[in-house]
Formats: structure tokens, sequence, C-alpha cells
């Protein structure tokens, strides 16, 4: 379906194509006038005697339906669009739901972070029964997905309150062994491996830099978190130099994570290392364990690697192992996926990421035009829910993306008291977080101002290496303001 888009309000019209995508798919949002289109969706805008009225028409095949809301308006800044914003996408929402008699899991909600609509309503005083209703009835919510941010706001309690001068860790590896088909980074942002040892080389500078900072700032450090990419596509000794470095210039941390990422990296040399270090938790990630998927997805891996590596690592000590998995892969199937978490059950991790496959722009996945169907995907994200709760885990955070199939969420599942820190804070943005290497985003989290204020550095790796320290300045204008 393709709908040309007519709006007198110009500044919501990415909001408006986000609703209509819900229904209708990426592509569906055309220009005013555009040749090809299947049809118009026209909205209206009116504000008389203090109250908004938005109406939207949405004609296909000579026929046209409407959908009008109104409410009081409310007036000056941030708040007046916010509210505005949520009455143009719910008017919207609802034509489109009589029109498609599509209920979509998620209703009329399309942000990153749900969770944070629950907390606003506790904070301003709400019950839990109450926010749990202004979620039905404001944005359509369906009762899974509130039992589903209940069940994260439960599992927060008391890791969600932290000091002002509380601060995370970030460090980036941007190399892969080979690129998966639903990456979104270019090769000039994952790196094939040549410019490791620069990269390092500017890493550790920005590590020592942003040391002295946080000690200047009088910055709690709690949590660590090695990303990427593919941190373990560092050779054990780089692993070890920069683990060591990061240790020396941080001090000791109550949790750090390293992603290993790819099974096939995972050698012993490698878990040495990491375990030589207080690493705390670390990653393996399946994502499927069906081979001619793993193979078809461009991993280098196999699902016997997979769960050679994590035996490997609890035998090594390591006791608190998270697994991703992926819904919705090409070529799955709810059985197939089935059979993915039955094996991954079997190896009793700690916790259990469920992502939904988003297809970005710039994966391969999209030039080759792959389009999961949106209900195996709810499917196997249910799926995912109740092999997490066959295990003894809670979901503890989640957040969702852009061209996710069905509009769905990927979720966090731990065991009681092994929820990850960082992933809590970081998705729930109230903790700072600096960002160190390439394409890490550093965010200082000023409460009383209720603002926060974010520092990227640049993804492409040959520009990181060359532009460190200015990187390092961007960080020092955030923490420091003048
Ligand atoms: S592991 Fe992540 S960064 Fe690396 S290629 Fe795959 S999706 Fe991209």
């Amino acid at each position: 379906m393709r709908l040309a888009l007519y709006t007198p309000l110009e500044a919501f019209r990415p909001d408006i194509a986000d609703v209509v995508r819900i229904f209708y798919g990426e592509g569906s949002v055309l220009p005013e006038d555009a040749p090809g289109r299947d049809g118009a969706l026209v909205h209206t805008h009116e504000l008389e005697g203090g109250v908004w009225r938005e109406t939207f028409a949405l004609t296909l095949e000579g026929q046209t339906r409407r959908q009008t809301l109104e409410a009081p308006a409310v007036f000056g800044g941030l708040e007046e669009k916010r509210q505005l914003k949520r009455l143009i996408k719910r008017c919207c929402y609802a034509l489109l739901r009589d029109v498609t008699g599509r209920r979509p899991p998620w209703g009329s909600l399309t942000g990153i972070r749900p969770t944070r609509l629950y907390y606003q309503r506790l904070e301003r005083g709400d019950t839990r029964e109450q926010a749990r209703s202004y979620l039905a009835e404001q944005f359509d919510l369906s009762p899974e997905k509130i039992g589903l941010l209940d069940e994260i706001v439960d599992a927060q309690r008391g890791l969600i309150d932290v000091e002002e001068n509380a601060c995370d860790l970030y460090i980036g590896i941007p190399f892969c062994t080979t690129r998966c088909a639903y990456c979104s980074f270019s090769s000039g942002e994952i790196g094939d491996g040549r410019l490791v040892e620069p990269y390092l080389t500017a890493l550790l500078h920005e590590i020592d830099a942003c040391a002295r900072m946080a000690k200047e700032k009088s910055l709690r450090l709690r949590a660590g978190y090695v990303g990427g990419g593919t941190p373990t596509s560092l050779s054990a000794s780089q692993l070890d130099r920069l683990l060591s470095h990061a240790e020396r210039a941080f001090g000791p941390l109550a949790e750090w994570t390293v992603e290993g990422g790819r099974p096939d990296t995972l050698t012993r040399e490698r878990l040495t290392a990491l375990r030589d270090h207080p690493v705390t938790r670390i990653s393996v990630n399946p994502q499927t364990m069906r081979d001619e998927t793993l193979r078809r997805i461009g991993r280098a891996h196999t699902a016997a690697q997979t769960e050679e590596a994590f035996s490997l690592a609890r035998a090594m000590g390591f006791d608190d192992i998270n697994m991703d998995v992926i819904a919705a892969l090409p070529g799955e199937d709810a059985d197939i996926f089935g059979e993915t978490l039955r094996r991954v059950s079997a190896l009793a991790p700690e916790s259990l990421t469920v992502h939904t496959l988003a297809i970005k722009r710039s994966s391969r996945l999209h030039e080759q035009g792959f389009c999961p169907d949106a209900r195996d995907a709810a499917r196997m994200v249910a799926m995912g829910r109740e092999a997490a709760h066959a295990m003894g885990m809670r979901a503890y955070y989640l957040y969702r993306q852009k061209y996710m199939a069905e509009n769905l969420e990927n979720v966090g599942y731990a065991l009681p008291g092994r929820a990850c820190r960082y992933n809590i804070d970081n998705m729930e943005e109230t903790t700072s977080v600096l960002a160190l290497g390439a394409g890490g985003i550093t965010k200082v989290v000023r409460r009383k101002e209720e603002k926060i204020v974010r520092a990227p550095n640049i993804a492409n790796i040959e520009q990181y290496i060359a532009r460190v320290d200015e990187m390092i300045e961007r960080k020092r204008r955030a923490l420091f303001p003048a």
C-alpha cells in the first residue's frame, strides 16, 4: 500500500508516517502528489475555543473514511508539542485500525522506550493500575504488552534509582570477522581488522583522558560494557592489553560485561584473557541454532560451535552468560525458532535476549527485499518469552527499533539477581554513560534540569583514529558545560 500524505503540520509528518507504517509497512508513505500511489491520507488540524480538532480522511478505491478526535489545547513549549503529537497519532491510528481491522500489539506507540511512559505516569502519582489503564486507553496497548511493561518495572525496582553522579562506561570495538546480512553499519564503520592496532592506540588514549575527567567530575562508575562489533575479534593479547588498561584507569567496577558475540571467536586463549580480568558477564550469541540460516545471514560459525563455546566458558568459570536470539530470520518459522530456543534453554544461560529482526535500510536483507511475516514474528517473540519464563527468567529491559517486524521489540530476560545494570541504565537513560571508541554516544544525564546532553564519537574508524582528541574534547564540553 502506498499513500500520499497531506498534512498542514509538516513538523508532524514523520510522526504520522510512523503510524501509517505500523499498518502498511516500509515505503507506504509518499510525499504529496507523488506518482504511483494507491490512495491519499489527508490530515486537517483546527483550533477553536481552546480545543484541538484533528481529522484524518483516507481515500482508497474511490471511497473515503474519516476519523476526528478532539482534546483541550495545551499552550506552551514542549508539553504543547507532546500533547498535540499524541492526539494526531491517536487519530490517525484510530482511522487505520478501523479501516484495516488490525490491532497492533503496541497500539499507536512508536517510541523506542515504552517503559518511560509507564514511569512518567507513576512519577505523576498514578497507581500501577491507573498507569496500566492510561496506556490501554491512550495508546491501545494490548494486555500482553502492558503485562510485559509491568514485569520490567518490577524487575527494575531497586536498580533504577541511582545517585546523581553515577556513571557507566561503554567501550566499543568496531571489528567483526564477517558482516551479518542484517547489519546496518558500513564496512568503514565495522572495519576489516587492518586498523586494529592504530585503533587500540587511539582508544587507550581516550580511556586515559576519560578516566581523568571522571575523577575530576567525581563520577561514581558502576557498570562497564565492552560491545561492538565483536570485541572478541581482538586477539587474546589485545584483549588483555585493553582490559588491563581500562582496569588501571578506572579502577574496579561492580559489573563488567564483554560481548563475546560470535561464538567462533571464543577460543580458550581469549576466554582466559577475559577471565584474568574482573569480567563479570559475557555474551555468547547464537542468533539461531540452524546452520543453514547462519550461512544465509553471513555468520561464520555453526550451532555446534555456539554450544562448544558456551560449555568451554562455563567450564572456565564464567557464571553469568547471556545469549541473544533473533526472531523472524530469513527462512525461519516458529518450529525452527522453537528448536533454537530448546537448544539454548538446554545450555541454561543466566540471561536471554530475544530480538526481533529489524530490516534496516543499509542492510543486505533490505537490498534483497526480505520482509518477515508479521504474524510469524509475533508468534516467535511470544515463544521467546515463554522459553525465558520456563527457565525462571523475567523481563528486565526492553527497547524497540525502527523497521522491526510487526513494530515489535527486543527484550532482555534474566534470572533473579542477574539483570545487567548497564542494559537497564542505557535503556532507561537514568544514568550517564561515558562512551569510548568509534560510534560511541556519551550521554550526560542532568536530572535536575531533566535534560540529557549527548556527545557522539564519529563512527568511521579511520576518522575516529585521526580525530580522537576532538572526541575527548566533545566529552569534556558535555561533562563540564561553560
Ligand atoms: S556482529 Fe553486529 S556489528 Fe558485526 S556484522 Fe553482525 S550486526 Fe554488524
